[in-house]
């Protein structure tokens, strides 16, 4: 797995999308992601909701905001991949194999208008299906697929126990 995978979200509107980018947070924390990205609005609630999620379930999710991510994205390829998740794309399965494990990463998911430039920077414009759908169930399954298995959070506070009917969760500060 690579050292380093970020997900960059762009065009974050701070009154419209803290539900749809904490998620996308979510996501990149639970497949691997060490760092996440916003662009648009700063949010500082929005990361100290991921953060308290982290605190809870471990694992480090670095949060930051840029206000020049084409300048970041400009210098983040001369050292690493960059992959723009889009409906334009090509099939991301048939692309997955050929990426490299070794650099790092950076995974772009759209806001309500992605500039054209964002397709010419990256590296790879991938397509999680041809249609329209959601920036979060992208990034799922693209991070799906490029991760061996998702990461287990050795300092985690709460961890769940797979359970086929209830809920099964070990608090380490109730079994000290
Ligand atoms: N209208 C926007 C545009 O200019 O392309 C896209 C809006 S879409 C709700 C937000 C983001 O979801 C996209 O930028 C993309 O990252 C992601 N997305 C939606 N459908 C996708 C698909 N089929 N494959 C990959 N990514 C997708």
């Amino acid at each position: 797995m690579c050292a380093e995978v970020v997900v960059l979200r762009l065009g974050h509107r701070k009154g419209r999308d803290p539900r749809i980018t904490t998620h996308l947070g979510l996501v990149a924390r639970a497949f691997g992601a060490n760092r996440f990205i916003l662009a648009g609005d700063e949010d500082e609630e929005m990361f100290n909701g991921l953060q308290s999620v982290a605190k809870s379930f471990g694992g480090r999710l670095i949060t930051e905001h840029s206000d020049a991510p084409m300048k970041w994205l400009k210098e983040f390829i001369k050292t690493g991949t960059a992959i723009h998740l889009t409906m334009y794309g090509l099939p991301f399965r048939q692309v997955v194999p050929a990426i490299s494990k070794d650099l790092p990463l950076c995974v772009v998911v759209g806001g309500s208008k992605v500039p054209r430039q964002v397709y010419e920077i990256c590296q790879h414009n991938l397509a999680v299906g041809n249609q329209p759908h959601s920036e979060v169930a992208a990034l799922a399954l693209f991070l799906d697929s490029f991760i061996v298995s998702a990461p287990q959070f050795e300092d985690a506070r709460l961890t769940i126990e797979p359970n086929a009917r209830g809920k099964s969760v070990l608090d380490r500060d109730e079994s000290e």
